[in-house]
């Protein structure tokens, strides 16, 4: 490989954690190139952020304007069958960041992220997708092909040419980037994981997940939903469904197992029993159901020779506490922290570069981890959710824990999640780990 370099970053995939870390870079005046599979918008499922996930909108300087982001102050915890309720209100979490979040339609959100990296000067390749990556001492040779005669900038069609390297593809003709460095935010395709064979499934978490978004709540629904916005997390036995208020009188709504064998009828049979998504419901129209499954994951090797992944292609723990975004950004601001300097000062080489970042994100994760696992397969539920104490500083922990706020060293709560983290997370290697996940319409 020569050392010939026409972009200092090249990233796979422009959803909220590869237009993150493109964004930050580019402000920096690194040369960025983003290439992404899809045109914007599109949909995406992953729409409860969590407070943690506001840094990146002030480091960017994104107002939250009422059209894309729908004011959320907590969660829900809801038991149908025995009338509990626990809520959780982000203001009550220990000192810190932000203390409310934001409900989103991805389409819209993820867009918006995309283009603030482009205005900060990255390049972005629309229907265009990575399909090798090689790293040598001297850079990084990323083989990208074009899926279709639209493939380009923005939004497909049209898009700048960036100064050197890459040009428009006559569709389905391979073109190989050379850069210095290489992020993987492909999302749950994981591409990098694919290629080492260092994924592992997350077991005893949940499995698969049926989800649709309905329109047109009706003046009482909207009136029972504000104005706190809460997203609704209701408990059956063998899992949970979410009620995420958004933007256009919407909810979506979706259902997670952790049990083998969910169909779209399940979500069917609870709707039509369940008093909350009755009254919620009633008179909305129902609109596209989805199903997708095995998407709980971690990648063994997330970091390595000239590369970092960030978002779900490093880890994904269970939506149940919403942390998916959250957790993807908080990735790439940390990568970006450290991949800054080394760049300035030729150290992007360094097989270790990210191996500091790794232990300080494996706090974050396993906090999630031992928490999901908890809420699966203890009595977490029982004890620690409907039976947490009405105030005090555990209660806070547990509220800042549920915020993201995971990057703090004094969180009773997280000290006591961490503390039993050894039993958290089993694993399975990719090898047994069956089909990857799969996303049907
Ligand atoms: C059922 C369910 C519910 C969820 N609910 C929530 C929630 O309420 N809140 C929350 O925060 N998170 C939630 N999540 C998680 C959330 O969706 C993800 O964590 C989040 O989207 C991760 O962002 P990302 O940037 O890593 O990946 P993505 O947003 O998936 O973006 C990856 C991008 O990479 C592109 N791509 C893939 N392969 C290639 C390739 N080879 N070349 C070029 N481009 C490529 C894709 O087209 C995609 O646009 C949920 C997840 C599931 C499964």
């Amino acid at each position: 490989m020569t050392g010939r370099a026409d972009w200092d970053v090249i990233v796979a995939g422009a959803g909220p954690g590869g237009s993150s870390i493109a964004a930050l870079l580019a402000m920096a005046g690194k040369r960025v190139l983003v290439v992404e599979r899809e045109t914007f918008p599109r949909f995406h499922i992953g729409e409860s952020l969590l407070p943690a996930s506001g840094l990146i909108q002030s480091l960017l300087g994104i107002e939250p304007r009422p059209e894309d982001f729908f004011f959320k102050r907590g969660a829900q915890f809801i038991d149908e069958s025995t009338g509990r309720v626990q809520t959780f209100d982000f203001a009550e979490a220990l000192p810190g960041p932000q203390r409310f979040a934001w409900h989103v339609e991805r389409a819209r959100f993820d867009k918006l992220l995309r283009d603030r990296a482009e205005e900060l000067g990255a390049v972005l390749r629309h229907r265009f997708e990575v399909e090798d990556v090689e790293a040598d001492a001297s850079g990084v040779r990323v083989r990208i092909r074009a899926l279709d005669a639209s493939a380009g900038g923005s939004d497909g069609a049209s898009g700048s040419a960036p100064e050197a390297g890459s040009v428009h593809a006559p569709r389905g003709e391979p073109i190989v980037e050379h850069g210095r460095y290489f992020i993987d935010a492909t999302g749950q395709d994981r591409f990098l994981a694919r290629k080492h064979g260092s994924g592992r499934s997350l077991e005893r978490f949940g499995r698969a997940a049926v989800f649709t978004h309905f329109a047109g709540l009706s003046p009482a629904a909207q009136a029972e939903i504000a104005p706190h916005n809460d997203i609704r997390v209701v408990i059956i036995p063998d899992g949970w469904l979410w009620g995420i208020p958004l933007t256009g009188n919407r909810l979506s709504v979706g259902m997670v197992k952790r049990t083998p064998g969910l169909r779209r009828s399940d979500l069917d049979a609870y709707l039509e029993t369940s008093p909350l998504f009755g009254r919620l419901l009633s008179g909305a129209e129902r609109l596209q159901t989805r199903m997708v499954s095995n998407f709980s994951f971690e990648n063994e090797q997330a970091s390595g020779l000239r590369y970092a992944c960030v978002g779900d292609s490093a880890c994904f723990i269970d939506p149940v506490f919403s942390s998916g975004v959250s957790l993807a950004i908080l990735r790439a601001v940390e990568v970006s922290k450290r991949l800054l300097p080394a760049l300035d000062e030729q150290r992007e080489g360094d097989p270790l570069l990210m191996a500091a970042m790794e232990n300080e994100t494996k706090r974050a994760y396993e906090t999630f981890a031992s928490l999901v696992y908890r809420f699966y397969n203890t009595h977490f539920i029982d004890n620690m959710l409907f039976g947490a104490p009405e105030e005090g500083r555990f209660r806070a922990g547990v509220i800042s824990v549920l915020a993201g706020d995971v990057f703090r060293d004094d969180n009773p709560f997280q000290d006591m999640l961490l503390r039993s983290r050894r039993h958290a997370i089993r694993t399975t290697p990719a090898a047994e780990a069956g089909p990857p996940p799969v996303a049907t319409s």
